[in-house]
């Protein structure tokens, strides 16, 4: 898979984007900072142990994880509020009872493996999504206890976007302020946002200093 990734031309965007996720958790896990914003060319997950796709090529996610997990830490827990189902970290943590994946798409899903879809209708509102994410996932993420808390920031599900479910461009600072809120309670505020799909430029620069401004606590 490494090969034929660096066939494509993406290759050292790719590792910048899923280094910065490593880079980030090594960080946090060294006291440095108290959380981060990744940002990358290439989302991650899509990327599988044995598949890669949808603008997609390694999985920082998983990678971090892993690297955390050599260090001794024990529990994580991701939530996705990309458009998309995250088929590759599902595929990478479906078996692994120490990661909870909450993952926000097109079906709803349940297993005994801490594995939980949520479905999302093709049209919705940014209050019922924020009302599902405050029912699906606030209460496992308490109950699980997670040591880090990972956030698969997509904003393909916004108006106008290729994923566009009808949410306000307002609707990530809103979910930005629940996870920053669920990070403080749950895990020591050792959260690490990853950016995912969506093509604005006016979106993302209208959402992303936002989040970060309410990462950094000044919003
Ligand atoms: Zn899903
Ligand atoms: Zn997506």
């Amino acid at each position: 898979m490494v090969q034929r990734v660096k066939l494509t031309g993406d290759y050292e965007s790719a590792l910048y984007s899923a280094g910065g996720t490593v880079q980030a958790a090594e960080k946090i896990h060294q006291g440095e900072i108290d959380n981060a914003f990744v940002f990358t060319s290439f989302g991650d997950h899509h990327v599988g142990r044995n598949f890669y796709g949808g603008m997609c090529y390694f999985n920082g996610a998983a990678l971090a994880i892993t690297s955390l997990k050599e260090k001794g830490v024990k529990r994580f827990a991701i939530v996705d509020t990309d458009c998309h189902h995250a088929d590759g970290t599902r595929d990478i943590f479906g078996n692994d009872d120490d990661v909870l994946h909450v993952c926000l798409c097109y079906q709803d899903y349940v297993d005994n493996h801490n594995n939980v879809d949520v479905k999302i209708p093709y049209r919705t509102s940014d209050e019922e999504y924020l009302a599902r994410m405050r029912q699906e996932f606030v209460p496992r993420v308490v109950a699980f206890k997670p040591d880090y808390l990972f956030w698969e920031f997509g904003y393909d599900a916004t108006q106008g976007e290729y994923g566009d479910k009808g949410l306000t461009k307002d609707c990530h600072l809103k979910l930005a302020r629940l996870v920053k809120g669920v990070a403080d309670e749950v895990c020591h505020g050792r959260l690490i946002t990853i950016l995912c799909g969506g093509s604005s430029r006016a979106i993302a620069t209208y959402t992303i200093p936002r989040i970060i401004g309410c990462l950094a606590e000044l919003e």
